[in-house]
């Protein structure tokens, strides 16, 4: 027996997980079902290349993308307390949190930075819907939070990525709380003047819906997100009708004045850009690299016509 359970069976796993190892750099568009290669996958920001789904990225992937040069300054944020209510269902909180920490190599469910998109200094903030379901707990709230003070100390317009399933049961009232703690955080962004843009990813319901993530200067939407409050589900369940196609999707919410656009997620960097720069009375964005400063200088003097005519006169 012992021979079986200590050198067999681990043999006969080790054959299995070995050949898992391949069919990890592979992933499935669950929308058109096409084997997608991961590379070519992340290089597509997550996007299926072939039928144009957009899949989860996570808020570090995102902000690597958006970031000039992917770099960025990680904003800290206060640490809540700890299981407050000292929840447990199947398992205990700080089992759960634990467990969602290890799988997703993030401490909570919101990432801040802040850095420059398009030299164009912002405060960014991205919500990992991958940790547990991207639930608004007392972090989130503190996020928001350091992300507005951070931002209106810096005098720096804020972008918002949400993605999240709601309230943080396990936090109980106190997850609620963070309605009103964020708005509140917005606020502040107001009275500063400074931009609050919102991106709504998928899916972006509950209490997240109800606060923050509806609240911005300017609502711009990644395509066919599923944003609402009580999902499309539960409705159909509580009004016993059929509900109309599309329903509570970006595109669906667009055409009903709730979202300003609905972007692509490979147009949506240059589209912020242009939105910032534009609330911010700066001008239009420099497109690709400036050239080297001293080709650059004789240019900027208005000297370009002159210079290659000097040297003409002495031959
Ligand atoms: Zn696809």
């Amino acid at each position: 027996m012992n021979w079986i359970s200590n050198y067999v069976r681990p043999k006969i796993n080790s054959l299995f997980s070995r050949r898992e190892v391949p069919e990890n750099l592979w992933t499935k568009c669950p929308e058109c079902g096409t084997m997608l290669f991961h590379r070519e996958l992340s290089d597509n920001l997550n996007v299926c290349t072939s039928c144009d789904h957009h899949m989860a990225i996570s808020p570090r992937d995102r902000f690597r993308a958006l970031f000039d040069g992917g770099i960025f300054t990680e904003i800290k944020v206060p640490e809540p307390v700890a299981d407050p209510l000292h929840f447990k269902d199947q398992k205990k909180y700080p089992e759960r949190l634990k467990g969602a920490q290890k799988a997703t190599g993030e401490k909570e469910a919101m990432l801040v930075a802040e850095g420059e998109m398009g030299r164009t200094p912002i405060v960014a903030v991205a919500q990992d819907f991958s940790f547990m379901a991207g639930s608004m707990g007392m972090y989130v709230g503190n996020a928001m939070i350091s992300a507005a003070e951070r931002a209106v100390k810096l005098k720096r317009p804020m972008i918002l990525f949400s993605a999240a399933g709601g309230a943080r049961m396990q936090e109980g009232i106190l997850s609620l709380m963070q309605m009103p703690r964020t708005t509140v955080a917005v606020q502040m962004l107001r009275e500063a003047r400074l931009p609050y843009i919102v991106v709504l990813t998928h899916p972006t319901t509950g209490g997240v819906t109800a606060s923050y993530a509806m609240l911005g200067d300017v609502q711009l939407s990644e395509p066919n997100a599923l944003i609402c409050f009580a999902g499309p589900r539960v409705i159909e369940q509580t009004i016993r009708e059929k509900l109309p196609e599309g329903f509570q999707r970006a595109e669906y919410l667009l055409d009903h004045g709730m979202l300003d656009r609905v972007t692509h997620r490979k147009s949506l960097r240059d589209e912020l850009i242009t939105i910032v720069r534009m609330l911010t009375g700066q001008p239009p964005a420099v497109k690709g690299d400036l050239p080297a400063p001293s080709e650059a200088a004789p240019m900027a003097e208005g000297q370009q016509a002159e210079a290659p005519k000097a040297p003409a006169p002495k031959a």
